[in-house]
């Protein structure tokens, strides 16, 4: 079987990420990209008086996430996100 074989394109993960978006993410534990400090989302700091909503990390003050929702869509940046994990 080769790389090609068993390659999907992106609509087969639609599902799957649907469990993770259902969920409650207020209890999700964010490791941050810029220094590796890990806490609850909660725990962030929230800035939401900007075109989107800026997670900044609490320890060092990087940004892990941005959300935004307006005429374009959604869009949900986690460039300063090393991980999220969600407990189930
Ligand atoms: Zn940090």
């Amino acid at each position: 079987m080769t790389t090609d074989d068993r390659r999907l394109d992106g609509n087969a993960l639609a599902g799957p990420l649907s469990e993770l978006f259902a969920l409650d993410l207020a209890a999700a534990t964010i490791t941050c990209a810029h220094c590796g400090a890990s806490g609850p989302l909660g725990a962030h700091h929230l800035y939401s008086d900007a075109p989107a909503h800026v997670v900044r990390c609490p320890t060092c003050t990087g940004v892990v996430l941005r959300f935004a929702s307006d005429s374009r869509g959604l869009r949900f940046e986690m460039t300063g996100t090393r991980l999220l994990t969600v407990a189930t």
